[in-house]
């Protein structure tokens, strides 16, 4: 049987690309899991962060590798675009913090159900449980696919949605960008993104901190001249291997990056736990305490700034006894605490894996794709969207809104 449009792979991109294309057309979902959008209810915590409220220069900003690249498929199906496909198809949707958009259910399966409802009223076929193996060409154009169960579909467009290469037990294992190669393209190194850092320095080893969540800090990373290479403020929390959280996610590939560029596993981080406050407005205000409080403990002060179990390990790693009274410490002692507590520094020594990573970096490369309509410059016919672009962005609803973009772009199939 001869399809319009077959899509492969039934995660965001795939699901949105279907649903565009059937307006038009008769389309085929093959999806290699026996469900759909097994990834896409992992999203958010399970809760599903499919958008966001801020501008498209704000999104591209928030997308370091590609952004640009979706000037073109934003113009066409935005944030604006992806919250109305939802809320006409009756579900509410909500602003957190960030600018993050999440179904007011809370449940990334809201979002899901959507994709599967809209699939059947366009009357998508949904194969489940059979991978594409191969896309098939005649004359140099897409002719179909071909399936590990030995089945061929046949259309003279395809669009590719098969994901990156991360949480491969979703599905996306890389079997993408081996379609993609197998077709002559360009597939750049892939490296984790948005992923959680490693240390082995002693209090990580020792896991003193582990499960300890800090609010609204900011972390920096260092090049060898201890200048600040990537900055930024958010949520961390450290683990039993090192820190994550969406902060230390964000700098992830900004520690990879200084790896490779200065030829050293070790690179240093610091960590400001107060970025609201300077060193001379910490002073006054720990000066004040010790007047007002001269025999209160430097434990029971800090813990007015921070978490008790951060401020006790600081007040630890400044060699000071967190149980003696505060005015018995000397302003040099002071000082140095006050300082760690502006500017921790500590080795990091790498990131998890790639099949850890919330994104996967790199991809088909974007000089192989048209950026108005997602089609390959080399093979006509293909359409590629989602995660294989070699387009990553932060966590914060970004991903998606890039998968969504372009799936729909994909889906709209060379309407310019
Ligand atoms: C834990 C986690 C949480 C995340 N949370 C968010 C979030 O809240 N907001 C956000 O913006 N982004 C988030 N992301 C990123 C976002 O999920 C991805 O960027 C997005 O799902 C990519 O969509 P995609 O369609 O390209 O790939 P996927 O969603 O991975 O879908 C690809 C599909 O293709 C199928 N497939 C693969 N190979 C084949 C084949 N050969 N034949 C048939 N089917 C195949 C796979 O089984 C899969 O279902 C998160 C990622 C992770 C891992």
């Amino acid at each position: 049987m001869k399809y319009d449009v077959i899509v492969i792979g039934g995660g965001a991109g795939g699901l949105m690309a279907a649903a565009a294309a059937a307006q038009s057309g008769k389309v085929l979902l093959i999806e290699k899991n026996h469900s759909l959008g097994k990834k896409l209810l992992l999203t958010g915590g399970g809760r599903c962060n499919l958008t966001t409220s801020y501008s498209t220069d704000t999104i591209i900003e928030n997308i370091p590798c590609g952004g640009k690249f979706l000037h073109s498929a934003l113009s066409k199906f935005d944030n604006e675009d992806i919250m109305d496909f939802f809320t006409s198809r009756g579900i509410s949707l909500k602003e957190e913090d960030h600018g993050r958009i999440f179904p007011c259910t809370d449940s990334a399966e809201t979002i899901l159900s959507a994709f599967i409802s809209e699939l059947k009223k366009l009357k998508v076929n949904v194969i489940l449980g059979d991978a594409v193996s191969e896309i098939t060409t005649s004359s140099q154009r897409i002719s179909g696919v071909k399936t590990a169960w030995g089945k061929k579909f046949f259309a003279d467009k395809v669009i590719l949605a098969a994901g990156g290469a991360s949480f491969s037990a979703t599905g996306s294992n890389g079997d993408g960008y081996r379609l993609l190669k197998a077709l002559g393209h360009t597939v750049t190194p892939l490296y984790p993104g948005e992923v959680p850092i490693t240390s082995s320095e002693n209090f990580i080893k020792k896991a003193t901190l582990q499960g300890l969540s800090l609010q609204d800090v900011t972390l920096s990373v260092l090049n060898k001249r201890g200048k600040s290479v990537a900055k930024h403020r958010l949520d961390l929390i450290f683990t039993h291997f090192g820190i994550s959280g969406p902060c230390a996610l964000r700098c992830s590939t900004f520690v990879q990056n200084l790896q490779k560029k200065e030829n050293t596993s070790d690179v240093t981080v610091s960590l400001n736990s107060m970025p609201d406050y300077s060193a001379a407005e910490l002073a006054e205000s720990l000066n004040r305490r010790i007047y007002e409080n001269p025999g209160k403990t430097l434990k029971s002060l800090i813990k007015k700034w921070l978490p008790e179990r951060y401020g006790v390990f600081l007040i630890k790693i400044c060699d000071l006894d967190e149980e003696a009274p505060v005015k018995s410490t000397t302003e040099p002692q002071r000082k140095k605490l006050i300082d760690t507590v502006l500017d921790f520094r500590f080795k990091v020594n790498g990131t998890l894996p790639l099949d850890k990573g919330f994104v996967t970096c790199g991809g088909v490369s974007l000089k192989e794709i048209n950026p108005k309509t997602m089609e390959s410059k080399l093979v006509p016919g293909l359409f590629v969207c989602g995660e294989l672009l070699d387009i990553s962005g932060y966590t914060g609803g970004y991903n998606l809104t890039a998968a969504f973009s372009t799936g729909h772009c994909a889906g709209t199939l060379n309407k310019d």
